[in-house]
């Protein structure tokens, strides 16, 4: 398949000169729980299309999320500028509002190209993605970690369910492919984590299933868990994900409208025990937990995206 045809048949490419690449993640923001100094994403809107993806929300501006694809060409010669300039290096997060291991970037690899630039200014990195695409980077996460002393990978994982997968994440490389990247990577020696977020309410959020995927994680050689056991919803991304509850699980719109209402933080029912299960496998298995702090409304002051 070619990664710049569509995948749904409405998703188009546009490419675009960009005017700035690289941004201080706010130190008051504790959106630095996978602490970062900078963010930065070389496309916008994302081929994975999950269903409940925060970045729909419109404080973000991303009018056509679902059916365009911005690809900042020059976002490596603006990454070159932007770090040749700072005075001070740090830690480079990518992945908080588009995967930067979508399809597309088979072809264009244009975080490829980043990585290298990041190396070469002796930066770390944090990478945030749901594709096992990241693996063909292995060279240049092996080259950063020799030079900056950090390169860590965080993979999302929401179930262990590769059929659930394929419906609430429907483009994004199941989760055994996932679960098969984090071991390459940490047999490597790169530091790898996996983000156990968002965890659908009333679809994922039993112990089965999280259990499951934090023991699959400690086989896979896996450093440490980002738990929260719950998601966000707001405005369109709200409109949208309650759209394909309809279609996909009959009943469940009307249950999360009677249980959260237009509530933000949509906790599961369950969380405080989920998450000290959560904790205490972990602990068991000698992985870390960082629990991911409390999301705050993009409405009323800046985030990170939570995936
Ligand atoms: S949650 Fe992440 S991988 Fe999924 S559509 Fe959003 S940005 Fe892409």
């Amino acid at each position: 398949m070619n990664p710049d045809l569509d995948l749904n048949g409405s998703t188009r490419v546009r490419e675009i000169e960009a005017k700035t690449l690289v941004s201080r993640v706010p130190r008051s923001n504790d959106g630095s729980w996978y602490r970062t100094d900078y963010n930065m994403n070389v496309y916008r809107g994302c081929q994975h299309r999950c269903i409940y993806c925060n970045s729909r929300s419109a404080c973000y501006r991303i009018d056509r999320f679902d059916d365009e694809i911005v690809v900042k060409k020059n976002a490596v010669a603006l990454l070159e500028d932007e770090l040749r300039r700072k005075r001070n290096k740090g830690i480079v997060g990518t992945g908080s509002m588009s995967d930067p291991y979508m399809p597309l970037e088979g072809c264009r690899q244009l975080t490829r190209q980043c990585l290298a630039v990041i190396a070469r200014y002796g930066f770390g990195v944090h990478i945030h993605t749901k594709s096992d695409l990241v693996v063909r980077d292995l060279d240049l996460l092996t080259k950063i970690r020799r030079i900056s002393g950090h390169a860590v990978v965080a993979v999302t994982l929401t179930t262990g369910d590769d059929n659930l997968a394929a419906k609430v994440e429907p483009f994004a490389p199941s989760p055994s492919r996932r679960l098969a990247a984090l071991k390459t990577l940490a047999a490597s020696g790169i530091e790898t984590w996996v983000t156990l977020m968002p965890v659908l309410p009333f679809i994922e959020d039993n112990q089965p299933n999280l259990l499951g995927l934090v023991h699959a994680a400690a086989d896979a050689g896996v450093f440490g868990v980002f738990p929260f056991p719950g998601m966000t919803l707001r405005d369109r991304q709200r409109a949208y994900y309650y759209e394909h509850l309809a279609q996909l699980f009959p009943g469940f719109r009307e249950l999360y409208a009677r249980t959260y209402g237009s509530s933000y933080i949509c906790r599961s029912p369950d969380a405080d025990r989920l998450m000290e299960s959560v904790r205490s496998a972990c602990r068991a298995a000698g992985m870390k937990t960082r629990p991911i702090p409390e999301p705050r409304d993009c409405a009323k002051g800046e985030q990170l995206s939570l995936l």
